[in-house]
């Protein structure tokens, strides 16, 4: 019996991140929930850690003109209809990769502000969040910071609820179009807020209990699943919406793969 090739449904999502050795988080978590939304997967390794569970032993940044020739390739060939952006690592990535952006024009760009890993490693350099700022957030459809991503970028502290809703004038100043601003790093029992907000109209809350877990690769897994969900035609507000569900569906069904005692998500 031969298979017949589903090519018209196929639409293509890229990311463009940092790879995790450890299967959690970056390049592989993106990937494992673009499959899991039928989308599918296109990657370009900014940046190749070596890490496991329980943290991250070494870094190494390929040449910016090989990163530009994985881009390239992909534009070439597949209908990508969104990108996903996480650890760029260096100044240099992300102008090279604001460049290959500018020329492209993908539809839709998600940017994950990836910059310091709960570990404690630094995945971004420090020099580099001026790029970050400056070429990066006005390109973008889409940016979600956590907490302390939010405060590097506009310079203030966020310590609670009133705070994070002038965050997003903050990042709304530096030229977002559009912020999904994360609140699990607000303490408290309660519910895990974040704000989706575009200027001009009132944020949106989208709320979850919170889950007592030690978790990995939540943030890529919540960036790439916008990128997936505005592949499959939802608004950024929907897609945002529905990508805070799918990783607090991921986290409930985490699993421990090694030593260390965090969870990685479970990609259904
Ligand atoms: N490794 C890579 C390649 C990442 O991109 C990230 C986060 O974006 C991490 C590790 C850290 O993930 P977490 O902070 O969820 O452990």
């Amino acid at each position: 019996m031969s298979a017949t090739p589903r090519t018209a449904a196929i639409v293509s999502a890229l990311t463009i991140a940092g790879s995790d050795s450890g299967g959690g988080a970056g390049i592989q978590a993106d990937l494992k929930t673009f499959a899991a939304h039928r989308v599918h997967g296109l990657s370009a390794l900014a940046a190749l850690t070596a890490q496991h569970t329980r943290g991250v032993t070494a870094v190494h940044v390929p040449d910016v003109g090989f990163l530009r020739a994985q881009i390239d390739a992909c534009f070439d060939d597949f209908e990508v209809r969104a990108v996903k952006l996480g650890m760029l690592a260096t100044a240099d990535v992300i102008h090279a990769v604001a460049d290959t952006l500018e020329q492209h024009k993908p539809r839709w760009l998600v940017l994950d502000p990836v910059m310091v890993a709960t570990s404690g490693a630094r995945l971004l350099e420090p020099s580099a969040l001026d790029a970050l700022r400056t070429r990066l957030l006005p390109l973008a459809s889409v940016v979600t910071p956590n907490l302390p991503e939010a405060e590097l970028l506009i310079g203030a502290p966020i310590a609670d609820r009133d705070a994070m809703r002038a965050a997003l004038d903050g990042l709304f100043a530096l030229g977002a179009r559009a912020v999904l601003l994360k609140g699990g790093h607000l303490p408290g029992d309660g519910d895990v807020v974040d704000l989706f907000a575009v200027p001009g109209a009132p944020p949106r809350e989208i709320a979850h209990p919170r889950l007592q877990v030690d978790a990995h690769g939540t943030g890529c897994t919540l960036a790439s699943a916008v990128a997936a969900n505005l592949c499959l035609g939802r608004s950024l507000e929907d897609a945002s919406i529905a990508a805070a569900d799918y990783v607090h569906l991921a986290l409930r069904q985490g699993y421990k793969p090694g030593r260390g005692e965090v969870l990685v998500l479970d990609h259904f």
